[in-house]
């Protein structure tokens, strides 16, 4: 088995995001017709994946897609911006992960995901990627794939001193606790935290209370993210309250933010290791503030040549 030495690897989703504009939202059973149609990359794993390598790490995902035209362009999608594409696998079985959305002109939603080939991926994908995530810095995982793959995936890391960061999203109630034990970061939003603790997160206190109970179930470090607000860090031992504000920007569209936010925390432990996790979030930050500022997903993710040198 030859190493393949990375510095982020991502086991994680793609989706395509079939994104209609239209006057308001149908009603069952009607077609209405629609003033602007666009197709975007997204899925949280490749998102993550993506806003590493912009900021200029040697990342690879670890993925399903459909032999379907979106699984082809997608892989093109990861090309174009760096990402090495060996275990992105093709599947006959299934569709590309796509998520169909209709925004009215209000700005409300609806929202149709279809994982697909997500939820193939499963133990032969990541035993045939074990070069890449037993050698690489660090690994990411979020849960739109088989939360047993995750799992596994952050396991196998785990068993071969890979750092690794967890996001539970979209959150699930029965987390498998073995998650905590895995997990070098917990890093969730504000909703996430709610669910998986069962109180409200409504606040930087409330957020570090949360934080407290879940490095109770044994990760190494937690943070929150509270969009505006920036984030709470919480490290096993410490017990003080770590707020770390976002820059204030003017925000025009945060989708996305929270897997720039991980994409950049990523890119951090692996190049700055020893960085204080204070510091990287501090960073992660700045770098999902540049996001905020523009619209799209990926499309607003900001690239190193974007940032001020004092980000690297
Ligand atoms: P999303 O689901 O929209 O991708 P999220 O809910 O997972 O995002 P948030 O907590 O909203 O994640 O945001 C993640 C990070 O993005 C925040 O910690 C902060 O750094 C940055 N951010 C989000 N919204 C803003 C904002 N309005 N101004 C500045 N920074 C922001």
């Amino acid at each position: 088995m030859t190493e393949k030495v990375f510095d982020v690897v991502v086991v994680g989703s793609c989706m395509t995001d079939l994104v209609s504009q239209a006057p308001r939202l149908p009603k069952a059973g009607e077609t209405i017709h629609g003033h602007k149609f666009f197709i975007g990359f997204g899925g949280k794993g490749a998102n993550q994946c993506i806003q590493a390598a912009r900021l200029g790490v040697k990342t690879a995902m670890v993925c399903k897609v459909g032999k379907d035209f979106f699984g082809d362009n997608y892989i093109q999608n990861f090309k174009d911006n760096g990402v090495h594409t060996e275990f992105v696998k093709q599947s006959s079985d299934a569709a590309t992960g796509a998520a169909s959305i209709t925004v009215d002109d209000a700005g409300e939603n609806a929202i149709v995901i279809v994982a697909g080939a997500n939820m193939l991926l499963g133990a032969e994908e990541l035993q045939e990627a074990l070069p890449a995530i037993s050698h690489t810095k660090v690994l990411v995982c979020q849960l739109e794939i088989s939360p047993q793959t995750s799992l596994q995936a952050m396991c196998m890391a785990r068993d071969n001193k890979v750092k690794t960061i967890f996001n539970p999203a979209p959150a699930i109630p029965d987390l498998d606790p073995d998650f905590y034990r895995v997990s070098d970061v917990f890093c969730c939003n504000e909703s996430e935290a709610e669910l998986l603790t069962g109180t409200s997160v409504a606040s930087v206190e409330e957020a570090h209370r949360a934080g407290q109970e879940l490095l109770k179930r044994g990760c190494g470090s937690v943070i929150v993210t509270l969009g505006p607000q920036g984030c709470v860090v919480l490290k096993g031992g410490e017990s003080t309250l770590k707020h770390v504000p976002a820059p204030v920007v003017t925000a025009v569209d945060t989708t996305g933010a929270g897997d720039s936010f991980i994409g950049a925390l990523a890119f951090y432990m692996a190049n700055h290791p020893h960085m204080p996790l204070e510091e990287m979030a501090r960073r992660a930050n700045l770098v999902a503030g540049v996001s905020v500022q523009d619209i799209g997903t990926q499309t607003s993710f900001p690239y190193r040549r974007d940032l001020p040198n004092e980000y690297f």
